[in-house]
Order: structure tokens, then C-alpha cells, then sequence
């Protein structure tokens, strides 16, 4: 597995791949790697001769107060897990690099935005957006792979490849969750024994919507306040968000049709978490 830290590296990496043949796979990561991370691995590999996976802890995309500076970085381990799964190269370059001295263009996705974590975290998905952009312009893949853990961050990103016709296939793999339901995420390692057992419940209100959903239940203000009703038992725990949205405009909906987005985030002490279902 080779290790590069330049646009051209990449670009060139990417490039022979192709003239010899391979479809080339990007799993865009910021580090602090799982076994989500590993499933978005494995599915580049199933379908693609040749897999990048970057990491890049992405200054742009997190507020002032956030934890950018404490965000984990791993780098050893990242690279020893993304061998280990079969990818064939890192792209891991330093932040200089991706913004050079002067960096003045961003991608702004307007209006998905400003929706879901967009509207508690401005500036987040401007930042996404733009590293993503980079990225795929970068790599040129055939098909880039994400989380459906960050739904609204596909839906941004799906009509940022459409906007800006870039070709890539977007490809959305399902959420990892531990055996107690809690979504894999890196930020978990922030939680301590007490948050890690409440953090149970935004897993919980998933499991109650999709049950009601599944028993026919379609209203929006239903299905909500079923998902309310649970952080209300958990005093701790300080909601964000809890929204029944059209997966493609993550505009706000009153009642749930297939492939409907139901989403929450919430800070469990000083953590933000996120989990979401869609609605079959
Ligand atoms: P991050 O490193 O947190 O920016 O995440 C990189 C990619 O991994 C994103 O596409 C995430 O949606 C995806 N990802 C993170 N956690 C999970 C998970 N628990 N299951 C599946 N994918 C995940």
C-alpha cells in the first residue's frame, strides 16, 4: 500500500490505474478509522480494481468552538486498518496542501446547507462540500463511497456531483453499529462509561420509528413525538434535532414515504452524536 501526500501524487496515481485498465474507488474518511469505515473499504474493493482511501481531518468544515484541534488522529492505526482491507493507497496530505496559501474558492450547496446538521453547524457542509469537490477533482474516481450514518451530508454531496457534473458515482453504504445498537462513529471515543450508556438512546428512537413505520404508522407528528417522548426519559442528553425529511431536499415532510429520511442529533455531554433510518 503506498502512502501519498500530493494532489499531483493522486492525480497521477489515479490516472495509470485507469490507463491500465482499473475502475478506481475514493472512500473520503477524516482518520480515527472503524469497522464503518472498514465496511466502506470493503464495498470499494468489491467493486472497484483499485481503492484510495483518504484521510484528512478537514479544518474548514468545523465551527470555531468545535473539536478540531482534539478531533482523534490515528494515523498508524488508519493506515495498518486500510491495508488490512485491501485498499491500495492513502491519500493523506497536509492541510497546505488541499488549501494552499491564499485558498479563496469554496462549493456552496445552497439550500440543503442549511438544512439538519447545516442549520446547528453553519459553515459545516460549505466545508464538506468543498473538501469533497477537491477530492473527487483530485482522484477522478469512478465511484466514491460514504455512510448513510452522515445522510444529509450524501444528499449535499449527491447534488453537488450533479451541479457540478463531476461523474463520479456516489455510493451509499449502510450504518455499522455496535452489538447494542450505538452507530460506530470516531467521536465515540470521546464518551465516557456514563454518556456511552445514554448515547444508547438515539439508537433506541431509531428502532421505535422504524417499528411504528413498519406497523403502518406514516404521520410525521407521530413518528416524531414517539422519537421525543424517548429523550424526554433521558434528562442528560440535549436534543439537536429530531426531523422526518425528504431524503433529496431534506425538506421537512408530514408524512413518511419510502425512502424518507427520519434523523436525529443530540450532545450527549459535551459530544454531538448522529443517527438516522430510512423509512422502507
Ligand atoms: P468520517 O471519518 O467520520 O468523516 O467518516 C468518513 C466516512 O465514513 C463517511 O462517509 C461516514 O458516513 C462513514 N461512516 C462513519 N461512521 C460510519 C458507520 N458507523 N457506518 C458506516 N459508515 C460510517
Amino acid at each position: 500500500m503506498q502512502i501519498l501526500g500530493t494532489v499531483a501524487e493522486l492525480r497521477r496515481w489515479s490516472r495509470k490505474q485507469r490507463n491500465a485498465g482499473h475502475t478506481v474507488g475514493l472512500v473520503p474518511t477524516m482518520g480515527a478509522l472503524h469497522a464503518g469505515h472498514a465496511s466502506l473499504v470493503r464495498a470499494a474493493r468489491a467493486t472497484c480494481g483499485k481503492v484510495a482511501v483518504s484521510i484528512f481531518v478537514n479544518p474548514t468544515q468545523f465551527g470555531p468552538n468545535e473539536d478540531y484541534a482534539k478531533y482523534p488522529r490515528t494515523f498508524a492505526a488508519d493506515c495498518a486498518l486500510a491495508e488490512a482491507e485491501g485498499a491500495h493507497v492513502i491519500f493523506a496530505p497536509s492541510v497546505e496542501e488541499l488549501y494552499p496559501a491564499g485558498a479563496a474558492t469554496f462549493v456552496d450547496v445552497e439550500g440543503l446547507s442549511g438544512s439538519l446538521d447545516g442549520r446547528s453547524r453553519p459553515g459545516h457542509f460549505r466545508g464538506v462540500a468543498t473538501v469533497v469537490a477537491k477530492l473527487l477533482i483530485a482522484a477522478e474516481p469512478d465511484r466514491a463511497f460514504f455512510g448513510q450514518k452522515d445522510a444529509a451530508q450524501v444528499a449535499v454531496l449527491r447534488r453537488m456531483v450533479a451541479d457540478l457534473r463531476l461523474g463520479t458515482e456516489i455510493v451509499v453504504c449502510p450504518i455499522v453499529r455496535e452489538g447494542d445498537g450505538l452507530a460506530l462513529s470516531s467521536r465515540n471515543l470521546y464518551l465516557s462509561a456514563a454518556e456511552r450508556t445514554q448515547a444508547l438512546a438515539l439508537s433506541r428512537t431509531i428502532r421505535q420509528v422504524e417499528a411504528l413505520a413498519a406497523d403502518g404508522e406514516r404521520r410525521a407528528a407521530v413518528l416524531l413525538d414517539a422519537a421525543r417522548q424517548i429523550f424526554a426519559a433521558e434528562p442528560e442528553i440535549r436534543v439537536d434535532y429530531i426531523e422526518l425529511v425528504d431524503w433529496a431536499t431534506l425538506e421537512p415532510v408530514e408524512a413518511a414515504v419510502p425512502g424518507s429520511l427520519f434523523a436525529v442529533a443530540a450532545w450527549v455531554g459535551a459530544t454531538r452524536l448522529i443517527d438516522n433510518t430510512i423509512l422502507s
